[in-house]
């Protein structure tokens, strides 16, 4: 399974990637995550990365989908992958196209977390004060609303981008976590959940 998981920020893409993890194995692939390694362990990608980070900017296209382009050829992921913050604007949606096409393959799903922009400002406000001189760089206030309004301006284009394609599932990402996880696995028909049909047959 490839999907993408699209969303603003503070939508909870993380969180759901991480679940659908633990329970299928897909690996979450976060260039965040990737790019704020690189920033630690100082390298070349982390030089150029840092400062445009923690102004809430987006790196270079082709700095990111070279991180990616090597990330899906290791082996740890062919049972299947969720990129989260992966692409973020039409020309990194075009390049992953072409690359998964050179591979003979394409994306089965495009999982869109939606959620209100007046949720969103309280809880980048929240995380904000939660992470004040903490863990992220770019988890101030200023930097959270330049995040927000970079994704309308590039992100969100890839809805209708992917709609085009037919691959687009929307989910309401405003409910609580778990009934998000639900929403998910009803919209790529997977299931392992009590209740679900595996676990009905096999007792669990
Ligand atoms: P995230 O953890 O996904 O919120 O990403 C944190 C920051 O990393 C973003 O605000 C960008 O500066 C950078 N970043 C992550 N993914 C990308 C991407 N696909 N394209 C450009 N910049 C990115």
């Amino acid at each position: 399974m490839k999907l993408i998981l699209l969303g603003p920020p503070g939508a909870g893409k993380g969180t759901q990637a991480k679940r659908l993890e633990d329970k299928y194995g897909f690996v979450q692939l976060s260039t965040g995550d990737m790019l704020r390694a690189a920033v630690a362990a100082g390298t070349e990608v982390g030089k150029i990365a840092e400062a445009i980070m923690a102004r809430g900017e987006l790196v270079p296209n082709e700095v990111v989908v070279g991180i990616i382009s090597d990330r899906i050829e290791q082996p740890d992921v062919a049972k299947g992958y969720i990129l989260d913050g992966f692409p973020r604007n039409v020309a990194q949606a075009e390049a992953l196209d072409a690359m998964l096409k050179g591979k003979g393959t394409e994306l089965d799903a495009v999982v869109e977390l939606e959620v209100d922009d007046s949720i969103l400002l309280s809880r980048i406000e929240t995380r904000a004060a939660e992470t004040a001189g903490g863990a992220r760089a770019d988890d101030n206030a200023e930097a959270l609303a330049k995040r927000l309004t970079v994704y309308h301006e590039q992100t969100a284009p890839l809805i209708a981008y992917y709609k085009a394609r037919g691959k687009l599932k929307t989910v309401d990402g405003m409910k609580d976590m778990d009934e998000v996880t639900r929403q998910i696995e009803a919209a790529l028909g997977i299931s392992k959940g009590k209740g679900s049909l595996l676990s009905r047959l096999t007792g669990g």
